[in-house]
């Protein structure tokens, strides 16, 4: 045998390829079923919606089922206008992903070329660091404040080579926000030949925070991007959304894979998109959720990052890792948040009144805590990690 066939010579990969750390997903149930032997497991692990997916999503993917030996629409046509007549943008202003990482990555790769940069924060989403690597751009990350986004110096540490500044809100993992004031200010600050991505992953679950829409109007250089992974309840189909100016819409546009949109997933969106009913319940689940797992956390006597999205970032004050090891043993899958310089926390997804129940009764277990009766003058409440 040929030893050159066994060790072929691996060509050096682009720049920063080699120094990219995979993203970790959160670990799948049938994996951790197979693994423990149980079948009582629950994932806090991803911000899925707990609710599942809205039904008139599921038939409108029944009736594509019967069309998938011919390729999707690449322009997604029906798509786009139920999100152009839901957000009042037009069809030439709307890109759709194979997921929102699909948008982040295009962006990336639309704008950033090898040794320019892209501003984002400490504690953000992961994928910004990653999409900005792989096409061997320069990340710049600006330290974090209060474990929150600190807009004024994102907008200073822009620098002349800067392409894109990349701001979640409300952030994953940490969950904090921003508001429009604070978010008016840093626009009027970023020079208009670097484009702003407003990832906005987690807005229908606190659409009351601020509308972001009108923005568009003001800034050509102003991206909102949002998913059907979340609130919509279709993580697995990959679908999302940018909405901009259409002239950087139109350069997306051509970068973009021309069926990067699958049919089904398309007609689960298109529907899902008109089922404001689903919304209304997914959100009155996650904010009844959130106020169960903080009084909980509070009768542990532990703190957290004050939310609005559908998840918390816990502080266990100890090792995370050592205690999502320690839950997932016990069937209980959260996420361990050390590789986003979050060590003493965990980050565990709003699920439904019983999951939540299960997770703070086993978090209690790990950490070998009693719950203290709650004082409904709230003393008792342990103080949050900020306010
Ligand atoms: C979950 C999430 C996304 C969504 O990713 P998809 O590719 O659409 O599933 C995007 N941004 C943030 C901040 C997220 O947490």
């Amino acid at each position: 045998m040929n030893s050159s066939l066994r060790h072929p010579q691996i060509q050096p990969a682009n720049k920063g390829i080699a120094a990219i750390t995979p993203y970790q997903p959160g670990k799948p149930i049938d994996e951790l079923k197979r693994e423990l032997g149980i079948d009582n497991i629950i994932k806090l692990a991803s911000n899925e919606n707990p609710l599942g997916t809205s039904k008139h999503a599921i038939e409108a993917m029944q009736t594509a089922l019967s069309d998938i030996s011919r390729y999707p629409d690449g322009f997604g046509f029906e798509l786009k206008q139920a999100l152009s007549q839901t957000f009042g943008v037009g069809l030439a202003q709307l890109t759709l992903g194979n997921g929102s990482n699909d948008i982040l990555e295009l962006v990336a790769r639309t704008f950033i070329a090898e040794n320019q940069s892209a501003v984002y924060s400490q504690h953000a989403f992961a994928v910004y660091a990653l999409a900005v690597q792989a096409v061997g751009g320069v990340g710049i990350e600006v330290p974090a404040k209060d474990y929150g986004h600190d807009l004024p110096a994102m907008a200073a540490a822009i620098r002349p080579d800067t392409r894109v500044v990349f701001i979640a809100n409300p952030n994953n993992p940490t969950g904090t926000w921003f508001d429009e004031a604070v978010f008016a200010q840093f626009m009027a600050q970023v020079p208009s030949d670097v484009l702003v991505v407003l990832d906005e992953a987690y807005v229908e679950y606190f659409p009351e925070n601020f509308n972001s829409l009108p923005f568009l109007k003001q800034y050509p250089n102003l991206l909102i991007c949002r998913t059907f992974s979340k609130a919509y309840g279709l993580a697995a189909l990959r679908v999302g959304f940018a909405m901009a100016d259409e002239g950087v819409t139109n350069l997306l546009n051509r970068v973009r894979q021309p069926f990067n949109v699958n049919s089904l997933a398309l007609a689960a969106a298109t529907a899902a998109v008109g089922d404001t009913a689903f919304l209304e319940n997914s959100r009155a689940l996650n904010l009844a959720g959130m106020h169960q797992l903080e009084a909980g956390l509070r009768q542990l006597w532990l703190d957290w990052i004050p939310s609005r999205a559908n998840f918390l970032c816990v502080r266990v004050k100890q090792d995370g890792m050592g205690i999502y090891q320690k839950l997932l043993q016990k069937g209980v899958i959260v996420r361990p948040v050390n590789n986003y310089g979050l060590p003493e926390f965990i980050r565990v997804s709003i699920g439904l009144p019983e999951e939540n129940q299960r997770f703070l009764q086993t978090l209690a277990e790990v950490l070998g805590l009693t719950p203290a009766v709650a004082d409904a003058s709230g003393a008792q409440a342990a103080d949050r990690v900020t306010g």
